[in-house]
This record gives C-alpha cells, sequence and structure tokens, in this order.
C-alpha cells in the first residue's frame, strides 16, 4: 500500500498515509463562543438532556460534548479541557480533542469562550410562580387604569425588582385584573416598598390591609396585601371643575387646579375633585400676534387657525405654551406637551 498523496509505503488510511490523513482531516471546527444557561437560584446547568445540579467543570464537558460534533471520517472523539474565569460569567476554556479512526489518534487544541447566561430553570420557575407572601394591587381612584398607566406601571414594578440585586426579592405573578393589575411578591416588605415607590411616580395613595395565613416555625405569617389608588388626573390634565376650565399642575400630596382664565391656582384633597372631568385639549408653544382691533390671538402652529388668548399675554409676548381646547386658547404655565408625532 502506498500513499496517493506522497506516494509513501506502508499502511494508509482511506488511501493515505498517516501524516497526511491527520493533516487532511481536523477533528473539530470549534466555534469562538459557546453559551451556558445557569440558574441563578438552584445552580443548575442546562445541557441537552435538561437542567442538571452538576458542578461547573463537568457541564462544560457536557457542553462542550454535545456542542462540538466530530467530523468524518473520526469515529469518536473525547475533549479534556482548563477553565481560566475571566470574570464572574465569562470563561475562557483551553481544549484538547481527542479522536480516533481506526488505528490513528489525532489531537487538536483550539481555544473557546464560555458564556455563563444567569437565568432560572424550570422548577425555581415553577416555584417561584406559586409562591408569593405580599401582593401588590394597583387600582384607580374610582376609574379604571388607562392603558399606559397599565403598562408604565409593569414596567415599573419589574425594573425595580431587577435593580434591587436581592435574588430574594421576585414577582411570582402579575395579573390583569378588571381596570387594574395584582403582582404577587415574594414578601411583604417587597409590596409595601412598591406601593410607596408606585405611588410617588405615578400620583397616588397608599393602605395596607395584613391577613393571617398560617403559622411558619410557631410564628403568625401574614399575607399583606398592598394598595395603591392612582389619582383621577395626570400633571397636564385639562378639566373642567364645577363650571371652570383649569390645568392639574400637581397631583400630590394635594391636586392642584390652576384656573386657565384666570391663572389663579388652587389645591384640593383628591377627593374633592373627583367630580372633575376631563376635557380634550392640546397643548404647545403658538405664535402670539395682536390683531388690528386690539384683540391678541395665538396661532395653531399646524392649521394656522387664530383664537383669542386668555388671560391676555404681556405686551411684547410674542410666543407662549398655551392650551387649546374647543373654548378657545388659554395660557398655559406647564411645558407643551411632546410631539406626538
Ligand atoms: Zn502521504
Ligand atoms: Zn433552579
Amino acid at each position: 500500500m502506498f500513499c496517493v498523496e506522497c506516494g509513501a509505503e506502508g499502511p494508509t488510511y482511506q488511501g493515505l498515509c498517516a501524516r497526511d490523513f491527520l493533516k487532511k482531516h481536523p477533528v473539530v471546527a470549534p466555534p469562538e463562543v459557546l453559551d451556558l444557561d445557569r440558574c441563578t437560584s438552584c445552580g443548575s446547568f442546562r445541557l441537552a438532556s435538561g437542567w442538571s445540579k452538576i458542578d461547573r467543570e463537568l457541564a462544560l464537558a457536557g457542553l462542550l460534548r454535545e456542542s462540538i460534533p466530530k467530523l468524518p471520517p473520526w469515529e469518536r472523539v473525547t475533549f479534556t479541557h482548563v477553565a481560566r474565569d475571566e470574570d464572574a460569567n465569562n470563561l475562557s476554556l483551553t481544549v484538547k480533542a481527542l479522536g480516533r479512526f481506526e488505528a490513528l489518534q489525532s489531537v487538536q487544541d483550539f481555544r473557546v469562550r464560555v458564556r455563563i447566561k444567569p437565568t432560572l430553570c424550570d422548577s425555581c420557575q415553577k416555584q417561584r410562580s406559586r409562591y408569593f407572601e405580599g401582593v401588590l394591587q394597583v387600582r384607580g381612584d374610582g376609574r379604571e387604569l388607562t392603558p399606559q398607566e397599565v403598562r408604565g406601571v409593569r414596567t415599573f414594578v419589574l425594573a425595580r425588582v431587577d435593580r434591587s440585586g436581592d435574588s430574594g426579592a421576585f414577582v411570582s405573578r402579575i395579573e390583569d385584573v378588571h381596570g387594574g393589575l395584582d403582582f404577587y411578591l415574594s414578601t411583604n416588605a417587597l409590596g409595601k416598598t412598591l406601593a410607596r415607590e408606585v405611588s410617588e411616580s405615578f400620583g397616588g395613595s397608599v393602605s395596607s390591609s395584613p391577613k393571617l395565613f398560617g403559622q411558619k416555625e410557631g410564628r403568625e405569617v401574614y399575607r399583606v396585601t398592598s394598595l395603591v389608588r392612582l389619582g383621577a388626573f395626570h400633571i397636564g390634565d385639562v378639566v373642567r371643575h364645577k363650571g371652570a376650565l383649569a390645568e392639574v399642575t400637581s397631583v400630590r400630596p394635594f391636586v392642584v387646579l390652576r384656573d386657565l382664565a384666570t391663572g389663579e391656582a388652587r389645591r384640593f384633597k383628591p377627593k374633592d375633585v373627583r367630580t372633575a372631568r376631563r376635557v380634550e385639549a392640546e397643548r404647545f408653544e403658538a405664535k402670539i400676534e395682536r390683531l388690528e382691533g386690539g384683540e391678541v390671538v395665538a396661532i395653531h402652529p399646524d392649521s394656522d387657525e387664530a383664537r383669542p388668548v386668555r388671560p391676555r399675554p404681556e405686551d411684547r409676548t410674542v410666543r407662549a405654551v398655551v392650551v387649546w381646547t374647543p373654548d378657545g386658547a388659554y395660557l398655559s404655565r406647564l411645558p407643551p406637551e411632546p410631539s406626538k408625532a
């Protein structure tokens, strides 16, 4: 027998001498990066067979075995590796892949980066979704939450819990209830903290009610439901209150309504403005012009429509933020709304 490549006499493998065979056939085609899921709660690793509670070295060996296939015609390949931590979630692996074909062996050296992906395994996920102590309820005060509030509150709560960095603080589940949201939380303290933060950010009142739900190690265990009621109005809303048109300039601790016609601001307890009704209005910066008859008008930036402005702007004003309603244009104390485009 002789090698078809170099002509050397001796044993051949698929027509090649050992040297040419090894040169022609790499054992594996290693990737640059491999990802490995790790449960942040119990430390399990996810392999193709599922989640398993094994140590990291075993998990890395399994990962190499199942994600780096041997190249033909190698019949069997085994890996050995040395891992070096680059940081908490990145490892550099120096790997030897040993391939076997008939009587031949070949060793291929390579490096691969392993990214540990923190996540939750199925059973920890399930355990968490059943477990809760505290409940946070978010509702509107005498109204349903708007879709924007539902989205905003949900994002706010999840971000807060995420950023707390406390692995014992988690949201078991979120339920959309008619007109509001319920958050089931790992601890009562978390519910209370979130209730305060939601009310501070969105404007609302907080109450809480503990309910005895059992005993743990001879201690009474309570589930605390914290309820946030978001105020009826937001800063910037235009409302009709007792016949007058007003803009809302503050929602807590008091609701401040600034009368648009007179410019006078008054503060109310939230329950005293329940009868106020929201009015469709735009708020933008407009050009102010003086007509020949002495009337002062604001010009709508899109339609060029002119409407008298109340109260009368100071003499030299050429631009001003106005509230534009079907009744007319009014000087505002608030910044213009961000463009809706
Ligand atoms: Zn040869
Ligand atoms: Zn787990």
